[in-house]
């Protein structure tokens, strides 16, 4: 440290010292989300320029590949949207991704095409419903489904939502949009749309969707490591998905700065920390996982094929959806792993590093699952409170508060230090 530092009140130099670790952060959610990146998807290969520019910063640092490459490549099926993308419902036209999302396993479709609606009110029996497509009333119309207030288990509803009768396309009415991915495609196009967007009264859907199914898109993992100084053959892995949903269409793409964006930038912070700052006693392993949002591929494929052995491993720590904390961090496998959910509390306890630490039981909600099923204890990682964007066009850097990460940061670094 530069001497004039210490010269400057130990508050300011604290300061300092913590805008230069969010300063950086905030940097990688910034370019992650950027448009260069198309929502880290697979369209224009954008997940690929993520993984370029994470492994030149793991470069920059100092991480060590493994046998000479970042890279461990896999291939999986999934189904895009792109291209030409208009909906239009009578005659008001909607915005993509604010109005309406194109579901994952949707279709192609071009045309003008009636609408039949159900909800709780105008459900039909079994038999209305065998006669309707007898005479293939649901040819060429779309089915409207509002399910508010309806049974879940409702049977009628269910096999509508599965397109039992053969309509050219679907429409959910959602009171949230949430994008997914597919790694397949239905014979029908599926919408869902804002509900407060659309009227009861709407009588035609004049829409085009452009779709194309990948059969084999080939996509990787960016892996390296910092070797231990006293235990090199005891692994401590960290891992954060650096993929998102990519596009929707030409005009829209999905940024995920939450999601995950905040948990590449912890990754990346956490590999300066022990790269630059502070060399381990144990071999730090730091994995960007690709295509988490189409099924957790990246990490399952990681598992079956690892680049390191899996039983040098002594912990993996997940990180995903960690740029808010208003309300804490909740611990998936927490309640598994009791010893080091108390250890984990009690570091938080007695530094007061963030407002609580949740526990819950086994989930296979990100790329910890893979490794947990494995039998090699895990860890998932994600923040509470804060923003309500989640898989939308919401989810961007700038509305993205950060405030607890440097706690979040924090906590992780002391408790791998008691592991
Ligand atoms: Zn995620």
């Amino acid at each position: 440290m530069k001497k004039w530092l210490l010269c400057i009140g130990g508050q300011f130099l604290v300061t300092i010292l913590l805008s230069q670790n969010i300063t950086y952060a905030r940097h990688i959610v910034d370019t992650l989300t950027s448009s260069y990146f198309e929502g880290r998807g697979v369209e224009n290969q954008g997940e690929k320029k993520a993984a370029t520019y994470i492994a030149k910063e793991f470069n920059r640092l100092g991480i060590n590949p493994i046998d000479s490459t970042y890279f461990q490549e896999f291939n999986y099926p999934i189904n895009t949207i792109t291209g030409r993308l208009s909906v239009q419902i009578d005659d008001v036209i909607l915005v993509a991704g604010k109005d309406y999302i194109v579901g994952a396993n949707s279709s192609a479709i071009a045309g003008k095409f009636e609408l039949v609606w159900y909800n709780k009110t105008n459900l039909p029996t079994n038999k209305q419903l065998k006669k309707l497509v007898e005479r293939n009333f649901f040819m060429n119309k779309f089915i409207v489904i509002d399910d508010e207030g309806v049974d879940k288990d409702n049977e009628l509803f269910q096999r509508l939502k599965l397109n039992f009768y053969g309509a050219a396309g679907l429409i959910f009415l959602e009171k949230k949009l949430t994008k997914h991915l597919s790694q397949s495609y239905q014979d029908y196009a599926v919408l869902h749309i804002s509900k407060e967007r659309m009227d009861r009264n709407t009588r035609s859907i004049t829409l085009e969707i452009n779709q194309k199914f990948i059969q084999n898109y080939q996509s990787q993992n960016v892996i390296g490591l910092v070797p231990g100084t006293l235990y090199p053959d005891s692994f401590i892995v960290f891992s954060a998905h650096y993929d998102h949903l990519g596009k929707m269409g030409d005009d829209v793409y999905f940024p995920g700065a939450n999601d995950n964006a905040s948990g590449v930038a912890m990754l990346l912070d956490l590999a300066t920390y022990y790269a630059r700052k502070e060399p381990p006693k144990k071999t730090m392993v730091f994995i960007a996982f690709g295509a988490e949002e189409s099924g957790l591929v990246g990490s399952k494929y990681f598992v079956e094929h690892p680049t390191i052995e899996l039983k040098k491993i002594k912990f993996e720590i997940n990180l995903d959806v960690i740029g808010t904390g208003d309300e804490g961090i909740m611990v998936v496998n927490g309640a598994i792993h009791e010893k080091e959910f108390q250890r984990l509390q009690t570091i938080n306890t007695k530094n007061n590093y963030v407002a609580a630490v949740k526990k819950r039981g086994k989930a296979a909600n990100s790329d910890h699952y893979w490794f947990s099923e494995k039998g090699i204890p895990a860890f998932f990682i994600y923040a509470l409170g804060g923003i309500a964007a989640y898989h939308d066009v919401d989810d961007v850097a700038k509305t993205l508060p950060l405030n607890e990460f440097e706690d979040c940061f924090r906590l992780i670094r002391d408790f791998v230090d008691e592991l």
